[in-house]
């Protein structure tokens, strides 16, 4: 397995080549969201967040959020088929051509193999050393963190911003710092339904980091660290150096 400061992952890209795909692997409040936006800002990649492609149909009513709803809602996964139709569908728009950030995906082993082989036909006619591995980053937290960084955190809804009432409260309580709007907490914060979630995560998402790692793909990091050396440790991850 790769971890940070052993030389042996990331790859050669700057801030106008293609990067990745970058896979961000963590559990829920390791900071997938807000490293992931700063990824995004800095590289001009897309953030894919199936949480947030979930959340969306649940808002629009479509089919898939109507069968989505309730499973999120008990905070246990989406059925691996629903998902990956929905990724298929996102990384096919012409914005991912670039490159692009998965953040909460893939979350099972099947979901992993699944990416892999979607990778693997969208550049079968590229030539091999044109084919990118994903690049994926584990954001390793401890587990009394995650839930305070989970149960503290609450979002604009209208800009969607994050704060945390714990270590990044907004000036005017439960109230938008940029447009003043009444923050909201997102339903599978809440405590009981936060228990479900690390453990589907436990369970289900850990093994992914094994597969990651058997192909030499895996980079860890201490996301437990300052914002600001989260970041500097994923570019190093990205840009290899
Ligand atoms: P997140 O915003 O990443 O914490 O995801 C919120 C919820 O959406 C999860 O608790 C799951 O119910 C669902 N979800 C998000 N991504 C996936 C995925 N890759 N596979 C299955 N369910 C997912």
């Amino acid at each position: 397995m790769a971890t940070l400061g052993d030389g042996s992952s990331g790859t050669n890209a700057g801030p106008s080549g293609k990067i990745g795909p970058l896979i961000l692997l963590g559990p829920p409040g390791a900071g997938k969201g807000t490293q992931g936006k700063r990824i995004s800002d800095r590289y001009k990649i897309p953030q894919i967040s199936t949480g947030d492609l979930l959340r969306d149909n649940v808002t629009r009513e479509t089919e898939l959020g109507r069968r989505a709803k309730e499973i999120m809602a008990r905070g246990e996964l989406v059925p691996d088929n629903l998902v990956c139709d929905m990724v298929a569908t996102r990384l096919r728009q012409a914005d991912c051509q670039r490159g692009y950030i998965l953040d909460g995906f893939p979350r099972t082993p099947a979901q992993a193999g699944w990416l892999e082989a979607f990778l693997e036909s969208e550049f079968f006619d590229k030539p091999r050393d044109e084919r990118d591995g994903p690049i994926v980053i584990r954001m390793n937290v401890d587990y009394n963190l995650l839930k305070m960084r989970l149960t503290g955190r609450r979002s604009c809804p209208v800009c969607n911003t994050i704060y945390n009432v714990h270590f990044q409260p907004p000036r005017v309580n439960e109230t938008c710092d940029k447009d003043g709007t009444k923050l909201i907490q997102r339903n599978d914060d809440r405590a009981e339904v936060i228990t479900q979630r690390l453990q589907a995560y436990e369970a289900q998402t850990r093994p992914v980091a094994s597969f990651y790692a058997a192909k030499e793909q895996l980079v860890t990091i201490d996301a437990d660290r300052p914002m600001d050396e989260v970041t500097a440790m994923m570019v190093w991850a990205i840009e290899g150096e």
